[in-house]
């Protein structure tokens, strides 16, 4: 059985922006309260489809604009997206850039100010484009962590494969990180290293699925709900479904006020 009430951290707007309705008609057939709608590394039309979501219910949306902190326009995109209530920042550092170098601090610097958090993409990407792990790993993000101590961090789809463990990790040292849910590296993990996610304090693990886009063939992200859950219950974790599912998650949008 689900939790009667869900809120998905870790979603994108996969349809287009006249058919944005059947994102909140998905949250409403399963019971999800609220969502995290993020930006995808495919440019500023993909953000005003998160900014259009969110006027149609401002309540219910945390917005997550993508930028590419290279980007020269970056910031001003940001500040644009801030203006329409987004608090969350989607990296992609797969595609070529280690957040922890020293050139970016000022764009962190005013990432914090402005009060975004940040949600990153951690571990293998199948894109297209050139993409590697290396970048995309919770270790490169620690001086961040430890640098602005008042922002947001989750580290999504466990961190990776490849680095489910510093993940684990920096959830017991530093406050302000936290874990998602998300698909597919999440199943390798709670499938092989169960024990090893009971390591992390429950209260920063927090639900995402990759939802919503139209479901394809091979790929319904709808289903992952119940998929998740018999995981989570599976690795011993079954008494703190609705944490996971809604409490955790609910706590984090109150304390770093992600609906303004
Ligand atoms: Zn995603």
């Amino acid at each position: 059985m689900l939790p009667e009430k869900i809120i998905d951290m870790h979603t994108h707007p996969g349809y287009p922006v006249g058919e944005l309705g059947k994102i909140l008609d998905y949250m409403d057939e399963r019971g999800i309260e609220k969502i995290v709608s993020l930006g995808a590394s495919k440019g500023p039309e993909y953000n005003d489809r998160i900014l259009k979501l969110r006027e149609m219910a401002p309540e219910r949306i945390i917005g997550g604009p993508c930028v590419d902190p290279r980007d020269p326009g970056a910031l001003d995109e940001l500040k644009r997206c801030h203006d329409k209530g987004c608090r969350i920042l989607k990296l992609f550092p797969n595609f070529g850039f280690y957040p922890d170098e020293a050139q970016f601090v000022p764009f962190f610097e005013e990432v914090a100010r402005m009060g975004f958090g940040i949600l990153s993409h951690c571990g293998w990407l199948g894109a297209k484009r050139l993409s590697s792990v290396k970048y995309a790993r919770p270790m490169r993000f620690e001086e961040l962590f430890r640098r602005f101590p008042d922002t947001l961090f989750i580290m999504a789809h466990m961190g990776g494969i490849s680095g489910f463990i510093e993940g684990i990790m920096y959830t017991t040292r530093t406050p302000n990180v936290y874990l998602d849910t998300t698909p597919g590296h999440s199943h390798w993990v709670f499938k092989h290293a169960g024990e090893m996610v009971r390591g992390m304090p429950v209260e920063r693990l927090l639900l995402g699925t990759d939802g919503i886009s139209p479901p394809s063939k091979d790929w319904d992200a709808s289903k992952q709900y119940e998929l998740i859950a018999s995981e989570i219950d599976d690795l011993g974790w079954g008494e703190h479904l609705e944490d996971i599912y809604y409490n955790n998650a609910a706590r984090v949008i109150e304390k770093y006020k992600l609906l303004p």
